[in-house]
Order: C-alpha cells, then sequence, then structure tokens
C-alpha cells in the first residue's frame, strides 16, 4: 500500500504519501484480522529508532481491533546501523528478530529471568497470560526486561546466546513431562489408533486395515514464486510451500473422493504409532460434519477432551500443558466443506476456558486468535474456501488424487489375486474413459469393487460417473440378495425402489440442510428399517466423542449425492419445478443468499455469512447424476419405476435448465478489445454445465449448446481440470462451430486428460497447456492426432515433464504440417540431443514463427543444431533460449542465423554463459540484419 505507484512517490515525500492515504491506512488499521502485523510495525519502528518509548506505549493502549489487518512484510531484519552499546538498546533493534525466536522459548526465557533475580514470579505471570498470543506473551517479556532495565537486559541477551550454542533436544522436553501427560498421550495415542486403522468404505467387509489398502494420493503445492512442488504426506504440516509464516493452519483441498479424509486418516494412524509428527506430543482430530452436531456452547478445553479424548487423570494439568506448548499440539478438521456455517472472522475469541458456540471456537480457531501456535490442518473441497479464510492460511496443499501409476498400485492392494488385478487394469487400460474416472479414488474404489459386474459384461459399458455409481447400487443390492450368486433382474431397480426412495430422500433433505450425518430417529422417521441399514449404503459413525446413541453416514458424500439424485429423478410426488430448482441453486444463492433451493426443510437458524457455500458443490454433483439418471442410456431401467410422461417432462427441464446455464456464460463474453480475440473466461460453473451434458450423453444436447457460442479463445486456467473433465469437454467442445484457441494452464490434465481431450484437437487452433503434468507418452498420442489437424497450429507446454523422447515426435509434426505457426517447450528436460532431434523436424518446415525453449539443456550443440537448421527459414520471428547453457560457440552459430534471417525479430538468450567471444559475433551479425528489433 505505501508505495501507491511510482508516479505518486516520484512527486511525494513520504509524510505527504502517508497523509494522503490516511483514510485507506487508517480502514485497514481498524478492520478484521490479527494484531500482529501492527505489532510487527511497531517492533520495526522501535528498532529503527523511528518510534521513541513513549509513544510506542501510548500506541500500545490501542484497542487491539485497531491494530489490525496491516502486512508490512516477512523481514524485519535492520541493516546498515552500527550495534547499539548496551544490552537494552540491542534488545531494542534486535525486537523483531527475537519476538520470532523467542516465541517457542517464553518458558525457559522466564526461567532464566527468574533464577538471575531479574523477574518475579508475578512478573511471569503478567507476561504468560492466556489471552495473548505467544508472540505477544515476548513482546510482554520484552517490555517488562526494558522496564527493570540494564541487568535484566543482559541476562536475557547471555540466556540468549546459550540457546543459540545449544540446540534444544526434542527428548528433553519429554524429561519435563509429568506422568499424568504421558498417560494422556497414550490413551490418545490408543484412541486415534483404533479410529483411524480401518476405511469406513471397507468397514462391512473387514478385509482391509488402512495400511493394506493405503496409496499414495498426488500432493501439490504452489509456492511463492508461483512455482508448483510436488509433497510428500511428512511435508504437509512441513515448511515446503510455506506463503504465511505468521499462520498455523494448512489447508488440504481436493474435490469430493480425492482422499481428504483418507489421507487425514493416514496421517493420525502414523503419528499414533510414532512413525510421523515425532516432534507432535498431542494430536486431536476433529471431524467437521461431527461438529455439527454440537450444539452446546462448549470451551476449548471441553472441546478438546469430550470431541476426542479425555483425560483419567489430572485434567487441569494436561490442559495446561496443552496450553503452555502450543508447538507440541496438531489439530485436524476434516471436511471444513461440510461445516454448516461458512467461515467468517467477524466474533473474536481468545479464550480458551470460556465457553462459546462451535462455530466460533473452530473459526477462531484456525485465525489463530485461540492457541496460536498450534498447527492446524484443514480438509475442505476447494470451492467452499473463501478470501476471508484464505488470508489465515499457512499454506494450500492441493490433493489431486492418484496417479496412472497410483491407480495401478491401488488396483494390486485391492486383488490379492494377481491374475485378477491384471484382468482389472488391463480393462480399465481398454476404457480409457473408466481409467480417467480411475484419478479420483473413491471412484477407483467402486470400479475395483464393482469388478465381476465389469468384467462380466454389462449392457452399459460405464463412460460417465453416474453409470459408475449405479453399478455400485447394483453391487449392493446383488450382495444382499437371496440368490446372491445369481445375476439380478432387469428390474433390479423397480424392486428395490422403495429402499432407494427413502434413502434418497433421507440424503436430499440431508444435503438441503448440510445434515451428513443421521440419528437413529431421522432413519426411523424416513421408514428405514434395519434390513435397509445393513445393505451397506450407510455406516456407523466412527466417533471418537462421548455419545451414547449410534448415528449413521453415508458410505461416502457422493453416494448422498446420488441417493438424493435418485429421490429427484424416482419420486412421484415431488413437486413439478423440484429439477429446475436444483440446477438454478446456485445461480440464485449468488444473487440473494438467503434464498435455498428446493427449501422446504430448512433450519433458518443456519443462516450464515458464507453458509451457502457448503451445499453448491453437493448439489452441483447431485445435478450431474440428475442429467446421468435421465439420459437414454437409463432409460431401460427406469422404465418401470417412473411413468414415461413425467421422465420426459424431466429431462426437458433438465435440457432447459443447462441450455440456460450456457446461455448465462454465453453472455457474460465481453465485446472484443480491437486487435485483441473474442475470448471467454469460463466462470466456476462452466465446467459443471459441461459435465453434465456429458452426464447425458446425447449428441444432439451437446451439439445444440455449443451451436450457440461464437468465441475465438476459451480460458480455463486454474479450474481443477482433471482427466475426468477433460473427457466431457472433449465430448462438447468437438461439437463447437469455429476453431477456438483452448487453454487449459494450470490443471492436471495429464497423460490421461491428453488422451481424453483427442475428439476435439480437430476444433483447437491453438492449445496451452502449460504446467499440466504431462509427460512424453501423451505428446505422443497428441502429436499423432494432431498431425491430421489442419487447424492445429499452436501448442504451449511449457513445465511439463518432457525429455528428449517427445523431441522426435516433434520434428514429425514440423516436417509434416506447414502451416504450423508455434512451439513452447519452456522448463521442460529436452537436451542437446532433443534439440538435434527438433532441429531435423525444423530443417524442412517452412511454418514456424515461434520457437521457446526456455529453461531446458540444450548447450551448445543444441544451439548449433538449431541455428543450422533455422538458417534458411523464412517465417521465424522469435526465439527463446534463455537459461539453457548456451555458451561463446552456440551464440556464433545463433550469429549466422541472425546475419541471414530476414524475418526474426527477437532472440533471447539470457541466463546462458555466453563470454566476450559470443557477444562479438552477435554484435557482427546483428550489424548486417535488419529485422532484428531486440535481443536479450
Ligand atoms: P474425500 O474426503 O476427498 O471426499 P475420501 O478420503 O473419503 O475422499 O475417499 C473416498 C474413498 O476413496 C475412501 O473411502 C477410499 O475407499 C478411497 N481412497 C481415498 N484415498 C485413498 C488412498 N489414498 N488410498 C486408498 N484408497 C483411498
Amino acid at each position: 500500500m505505501l508505495d501507491g505507484g511510482n508516479e505518486m512517490s516520484t512527486t511525494m515525500t513520504a509524510h505527504q504519501l502517508i497523509l494522503k492515504q490516511r483514510a485507506e491506512l487508517l480502514a485497514v488499521l481498524c478492520g478484521g484480522g490479527s494484531a500482529e502485523p501492527l505489532d510487527c510495525v511497531l517492533d520495526l519502528l522501535l528498532a529503527c529508532e523511528v518510534l521513541v518509548w513513549e509513544d510506542y506505549l501510548s500506541i500500545r493502549v490501542l484497542p487491539e481491533e485497531q491494530k489490525a489487518g496491516l502486512c508490512f512484510g516477512k523481514e524485519c531484519a535492520v541493516v546498515g546501523k552500527d550495534r547499539p552499546d548496551t544490552a537494552t538498546l540491542t534488545l531494542l533493534a534486535d525486537r523483531p528478530v527475537l519476538v520470532r525466536k523467542l516465541r517457542d522459548n517464553i518458558d525457559g526465557a522466564l526461567n532464566a529471568l527468574l533464577t538471575t533475580g531479574c523477574f518475579t514470579i508475578k512478573d511471569c505471570d503478567a507476561v504468560q497470560l492466556p489471552v495473548y498470543t505467544p508472540s505477544q506473551q515476548v513482546r510482554k517479556l520484552l517490555d517488562q526486561v526494558r522496564f527493570k532495565g540494564e541487568t535484566a537486559a543482559k541476562a536475557l541477551l547471555q540466556y540468549l546466546e546459550q540457546t543459540e550454542t545449544t540446540r534444544p533436544n526434542p527428548e528433553d522436553k519429554e524429561n519435563h513431562l509429568s506422568a499424568n501427560c504421558l498417560l494422556y498421550q497414550k490413551k490418545l495415542r490408543s484412541s486415534v489408533a483404533a479410529q483411524s486403522h480401518s476405511l469406513s468404505t471397507y468397514g462391512g467387509t473387514g478385509r482391509f486395515s488402512l495400511d493394506d489398502i493405503y496409496t499414495d494420493g498426488l500432493l501439490e503445492v504452489t509456492d511463492g514464486s508461483g512455482e508448483t512442488l510436488t509433497l510428500g504426506l511428512e511435508d504437509v504440516v512441513g515448511p515446503l510451500g510455506t506463503l504465511n509464516e505468521d499462520a498455523d493452519t494448512v489447508l488440504v483441498s481436493g474435490e469430493a473422493g480425492s482422499g481428504k479424509s483418507t489421507l487425514l486418516q493416514r496421517l493420525h494412524l502414523l503419528w499414533a504409532r510414532e512413525a510421523l509428527l515425532t516432534n507432535t506430543f498431542l494430536l486431536f482430530p476433529f471431524s467437521c460434519r461431527k461438529l455439527n452436531a454440537e450444539h452446546r456452547e462448549l470451551s476449548l478445553k471441553e472441546l478438546l477432551f469430550l470431541h476426542c479424548c479425555w483425560p483419567d487423570r489430572g485434567q487441569d494439568e494436561v490442559f495446561q500443558f496443552i496450553l503452555d506448548h502450543p508447538n507440541l499440539a496438531l489439530f485436524t478438521f476434516d471436511g471444513l466443506d461440510e461445516f454448516k456455517q461458512g467461515f467468517t472472522d467477524e466474533e473474536r475469541h481468545c479464550c480458551p476456558t470460556k465457553q462459546v458456540p462451535i462455530p466460533v471456537l473452530l473459526f477462531n480457531l484456525l485465525q489463530g486468535t485461540l492457541m496460536k501456535g498450534v498447527m492446524k490442518v484443514a480438509t475442505s473441497r476447494p470451492q467452499a474456501v473463501g478470501p476471508s479464510l484464505k488470508r489465515y492460511l499457512r499454506k494450500e496443499v492441493l490433493l489431486k488424487g492418484f496417479s496412472p501409476g497410483g491407480i495401478d498400485c491401488f488396483v494390486k492392494k485391492h486383488h490379492s489375486d494377481p491374475a485378477m488385478a491384471r484382468r482389472v487394469i488391463e480393462s480399465l487400460q481398454a476404457n480409457t474413459v473408466l481409467l480417467s474416472l480411475c484419478h479420483i479414488p473413491v471412484f477407483c474404489w467402486i470400479v475395483t469393487k464393482c469388478h465381476q459386474e465389469l468384467l462380466g459384461g454389462q449392457d452399459v459399458i460405464p463412460q460417465t460417473i453416474t453409470d459408475v455409481y449405479l453399478l455400485v447400487l447394483q453391487h449392493f443390492f446383488q450382495r444382499k440378495s437371496p440368490q446372491s450368486q445369481g445375476v439380478l433382474g432387469k428390474a433390479w431397480l423397480e424392486e428395490h425402489l422403495d429402499t432407494v426412495l427413502k434413502l434418497g430422500q433421507l440424503a436430499l433433505e440431508g444435503l438441503e440442510t448440510s445434515c451428513y450425518v443421521f440419528s437413529g430417529y431421522e432413519l426411523q422417521r424416513n421408514g428405514l428399517k434395519e434390513q435397509d441399514v445393513s445393505l451397506g449404503f450407510l455406516i456407523y459413525c466412527n466417533d471418537l466423542s462421548v455419545t451414547d446413541c449410534k448415528r449413521y453416514e453415508f458410505l461416502h458424500i457422493t453416494l448422498q449425492c446420488f441417493f438424493a439424485a435418485l429421490y429427484v429423478v424416482l419420486n412421484r410426488n415431488s413437486d413439478r419445478s423440484a429439477v429446475s430448482r436444483l440446477f438454478q441453486s446456485q445461480y440464485r444463492q449468488l444473487s440473494s443468499l438467503s434464498q435455498r433451493c428446493l427449501g422446504h426443510c430448512i433450519d433458518s437458524s443456519v443462516e450464515g455469512v458464507e453458509s451457502h457455500v457448503t451445499e453448491t458443490p453437493n448439489l452441483q454433483i447431485t445435478a450431474q447424476f440428475v442429467s446421468g439418471l435421465l439420459s437414454q442410456r437409463h432409460h431401460n431401467l427406469l422404465l418401470e419405476c417412473c411413468p414415461i410422461a413425467v421422465r420426459e417432462r424431466k429431462v426437458k427441464q433438465v435440457v432447459k435448465s443447462l441450455s440456460k446455464g450456457m446461455q448465462r456464460h454465453f453472455k457474460s463474453i465481453p465485446r472484443p478489445v480491437e486487435g485483441e480475440k473474442k475470448s471467454m473466461h469460463a466462470m466456476p460453473s462452466f465446467v459443471w454445465l459441461i459435465k453434465c451434458i456429458y452426464e447425458m450423453q446425447d449428441n444432439s444436447i451437446a451439439q445444440e449448446t455449443m451451436a450457440k457460442l461464437d468465441v475465438e479463445h476459451l480460458k480455463l486456467t486454474y479450474c481443477n481440470i482433471g482427466p475426468v473433465e477433460c473427457t466431457a469437454l472433449a465430448y462438447v467442445l468437438k461439437y463447437l462451430r469455429n476453431p477456438v484457441g483452448l487453454q487449459l494452464d494450470n490443471n492436471s490434465v495429464g497423460d490421461v486428460g491428453v488422451e481424453q481431450l483427442l475428439p476435439c484437437l480437430h476444433i483447437c487452433h491453438s492449445l496451452y497447456l502449460r504446467n499440466n503434468n504431462i509427460s512424453d507418452e501423451g505428446i505422443r498420442k497428441l502429436l499423432e492426432k494432431g498431425m491430421k489437424c489442419e487447424s492445429f497450429q499452436k501448442i504451449a507446454l511449457f513445465n511439463n515433464n518432457l525429455t528428449d523422447a517427445c523431441t522426435q515426435h516433434f520434428a514429425l509434426l514440423l516436417k509434416s504440417k506447414q502451416n504450423f505457426l508455434s512451439l513452447r517447450l519452456g522448463n521442460n528436460n529436452i537436451t542437446s540431443q532433443g534439440a538435434e532431434q527438433l532441429a531435423e523436424g525444423l530443417s524442412y518446415n517452412q511454418s514456424l514463427e515461434f520457437l521457446g525453449l526456455w529453461g531446458n539443456k540444450i548447450g551448445d550443440s543444441g544451439a548449433e543444431a538449431l541455428a543450422a537448421a533455422l538458417k534458411n527459414s523464412t517465417t521465424l520471428i522469435w526465439l527463446s533460449l534463455v537459461d539453457n547453457g548456451v555458451g561463446s560457440a552456440g551464440a556464433c552459430a545463433l550469429a549466422k542465423l541472425i546475419s541471414q534471417s530476414k524475418t526474426l525479430e527477437q532472440l533471447w538468450l539470457n541466463k546462458n554463459c555466453i563470454s566476450r567471444e559470443g557477444v562479438e559475433c552477435l554484435i557482427e551479425a546483428l550489424k548486417m540484419n535488419s529485422s532484428v528489433k531486440e535481443v536479450w
């Protein structure tokens, strides 16, 4: 904020600048947020001697909420000054650094001050008031030391020196632990272990423990410089990818079924076994869906002990230990997206013993207002995390499901018979649509579980998620049918219609009210009996909290959505507009928070700031299933369950809703700016609408919808597009009337996704796939098809996993496609060999205008080969070989290219190792050239 534009700062003094922005600064200061940033600024101003002590004391009495919201950078080091000559001044000059250093070690410092007689017990108590965060406690300590004078300051400095030389040994901490704390740890470990030992989806069968089946998912984090890093499970809590040092909440986000709960469960289990998170003394696992059912006001102490584990002895002592050692505790919150109330930071609460409503407790823990210093890991679907929560996140880790190798590994773990595992893997490879679904672990679980139905040859080969969920429905009914070995009759759905409707009603009512856990009473009210429950769609809640009554949940949230969809489609009594309302829900929610879709049994007390966000993703999945169930493919199955006229009416409603939804998007397309392409930046629900159209599997619907879209560029960056979404996109986009540029940068398309995109490649003049985890194999398939597509002219593949093994395919493309314009392969692993292969293709090409190889390793010989191949090019305009280890030999070769080229305008050569000789060659060449405008 302070450098509000160069223009301003050149004409104004800093003082004027602050005066001019006074209103904005005040607004930020008085807004919500923690007091930490302002305190940091005060530390810095004190250290720089800008603020005198008296002024500091008068500012310090500002109410906390007025000191909030500013962020003034991370580093507070004071540079370019002489070291101060007294201990008091040293503490002042180092204050910003000391606040960080000491906040995990306040006890030690206080002890030192006590033993040297500089502090009294009363002084220590005043510093350690539980309402202060650890950083605030350090500041109080430093203030008090200053007040006590030079001797105290010297004692503190001496203590700091000692701790610098003797790094703390984690085991020492345990030596000081009381028997009660150790006993509690033991109890907590064993109950966490018991709770996380097996997966609920395998609950009934008792066949698998988590150890047997757990397969690593893909974890990614984007660091401060925008680079994507891959993480291991141990890094979730570690420092990798940290964006905000002052925050303690790590968010793991991923789509429904991507394995978030399972990942947490794995963390819990490994902690309980002391195999991971060994520095965490106590781990408290919470489930947000279960917290929804807690209507009492609780204190932090009650939350921990009632919901996780009850200390048999020394409750106060154990709790005090947690308060004193926040850095030794870890809280996890599974399914933040399922918490009834959306996150808000409006109500501040920092007292660990005061009882407050659960949302206040939860939100203050996440923000760090309460129990600052305790690490928190929360999971959520990405849509449910708004900007108000994002500012309190230490980092956001994306869970992207299984890699192709992960799918194989999972199938092998699931089937102990290797021959069976092989058959399942082969059948997946033969049906790449199904394979792409398997990237989402929950689908992979179903597909693997229903392998018999799958291999046994169904009427309908599964292509959509609805197909997959019908498979699991059939599987469960079959398991319980009297002739359990026999195949279910054609009318199996009709036979079980009564149960399906009862489960469906429960599911839908739950979704509408953000309710995912049901009491026995609620089941009864819906007419569900023991035999319905025993089918296995509902399972007992695995719960650590102290409650007597049994509670149930659906095997997975997606299964609850599926039953809700079955209810919407099959219920004869539903009102006529139920389908349309389901599809419109999200638009309505955006325009008016108070209106709810399908809202006939909504608890009005849960209206909250962001509460609408909770249901939207689930209703979207439900709508997707509704589209799938109404597909012509399932006409026969539904025939006896639903009168044809009713079905037809519902189909029409879906089609109309989808078409209207698309219209909204198309209307949002701005008029093209002069000289620019007409471009559409997809809004979040665009991909969802496309997926619904795909579920319907009706070409004419896809065709009609797309006929109205008239753009030259379609931008879908950062849209969580994986292989499943690629299948749907290609299915719909192939009907576009005119070629488009399809921009899919920063998604997780992967090789399987690339293969799914092939059906729409003919309609793409440009394909942007930067940062998408694509390897040589994906490129091979892409180019094989691309070569035959007349319109396909540009590709951008910056930051993927490409090596020299893909360059031969590009060479072939360049040779055979004399209208190809742009090839960008930056930040991959292409060496001189790859460059030589590319050169081979380039020497036959007379169309390429842009060639980007930034951040590879082509070296001198690669540059020489390219230069020789491009010498005769009459089209090349732009060439980038930045950061490629090119030396003077390469530069001299490129100089020849410059001297001959009549078209080259820009040559990028930064970050290489070109010496004087190379530069002189380039300068000489430039004298002969008239087209080059820039050489970097
Ligand atoms: P989410 O919490 O993201 O909705 P879950 O963790 O509940 O997803 O996963 C759904 C199901 O998928 C699990 O019950 C399990 O059967 C399977 N699954 C998810 N992740 C894994 C994994 N890492 N290893 C093995 N199976 C998994």
